[in-house]
């Protein structure tokens, strides 16, 4: 019991670090109308990182949907689309917004290099001819700055006791979600997961207890939830919260039902409790397909409202229905 606990703990703690690994080769999308050069350019980055090349701008804007690479470098004379309306296009597209673009280019005037970096959103430019250990280490620096911009924006994401996605992730992907399920015409289904007599146990066992308990019941939720989609998130305090795409009420009922499940699993004594000889868990769970007329806030309270019958209903237990 006490090595499965520390076992669980040792995972709970590993969340984190896990989530935050940023050590995958960087891939760089290079566009040249001219192979050769293309060829040249990815021979000169081999070391530093993966490369795929593009010929044309609209199949460099193709590559760049379905690969989605870590930076872009640009020739700006390209068939067809040009560099800097290609360079427009990525900028304008959600998925290639924030790819950093680097224009890759013969002498061009100052005109130009003032459009490509102010109204194009280049961060740079490389000119042409170019030595391969210039090119290497200024192409090294924007990965560099890319994978700390990248960190930085997941750390903003999650949550600092547990790891899990924060509040802040949950308000951003509650709007997209519910957007693209409106889009969709599917179902989205939300749980509202609160800690049964929480209070009473860290004035039992104390906080730094009651921190680490957070941190199992995160990993529990987390374990719990196998569908790609499925966003699990540390609501506030001992709230957590779950974003459930495609799923309607039965099929949220269940997973909420396993989550209660799993978290009582866990066995982690609480004496002090009049619900359970251990820690348990309360769900409120709502689902809807999205309308206009209608809104996620509507959603999330209807979840809050359920959570609050399970909880006058005797607790770790899960409330779907009104
Ligand atoms: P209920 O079953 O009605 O939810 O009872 P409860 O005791 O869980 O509810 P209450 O809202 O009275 O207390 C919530 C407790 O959760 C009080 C607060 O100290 C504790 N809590 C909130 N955030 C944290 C945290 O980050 N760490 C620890 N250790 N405790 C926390
Ligand atoms: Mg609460
Ligand atoms: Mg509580």
């Amino acid at each position: 019991m006490v090595e499965q606990a520390e076992a669980r703990r040792k995972q709970a703690d590993g969340i984190e670090v896990s989530r935050l690994k940023l050590t995958r080769r960087q891939t760089v999308l290079v566009v040249d109308e001219l192979p050769i050069n293309a060829t040249f350019v990815s021979l000169a980055l081999e070391p530093l990182c993966d490369v795929i090349t593009a010929y044309t701008g609209t199949e460099g804007l193709q590559r760049a949907l379905e690969y989605q690479p870590d930076l872009i470098m640009l020739d700006v004379h390209i068939q067809g689309i040009d560099g800097f309306e290609l360079c427009r296009r990525l900028k304008a597209h959600p998925v290639t917004a924030s790819i950093p673009v680097i224009f890759l280019t013969e002498l061009i005037d100052e005109e130009d290099e003032e459009r490509g970096l102010n109204a194009g959103g280049a961060i740079d430019y490389i000119l042409k001819p170019f030595s391969i250990p210039i090119l290497r280490a200024r192409v090294r620096n924007h990965l560099e700055l890319n994978q700390q911009r990248k960190l930085l924006e997941r750390l903003s994401q999650l949550d600092g006791l547990t790891g899990i996605a924060n509040r802040r992730e949950f308000d951003q992907s509650l709007q997209r979600e519910w957007q693209r399920m409106l889009e969709l015409q599917e179902s989205l289904a939300v749980l509202m997961i609160d800690v049964d007599v929480f209070k009473l146990y860290n004035d039992n066992c104390g906080h730094q207890a009651g921190d680490e308990c957070l941190k199992w019941i995160a990993q529990a939720i987390s374990d719990t939830m196998q569908r790609q989609g499925d966003l699990a998130t540390r609501y506030g305090g001992e709230e957590f919260a779950c974003i459930l795409p495609n799923t309607d009420i039965e099929g949220a009922v269940h997973l909420a039902e396993s989550i209660r499940l799993a978290v009582e699993g866990l066995a982690i004594m609480h004496p002090a409790s009049p619900v359970h000889a251990s820690v348990t868990v309360s769900v409120g769970v709502a689902a809807m397909v999205p309308t206009a007329a209608s809104n996620p806030m509507l959603l999330l309270g209807m979840a809050d409202r359920r959570l609050y019958v399970a909880k006058q209903s005797g607790r770790n237990q899960v409330c779907g229905s009104d």
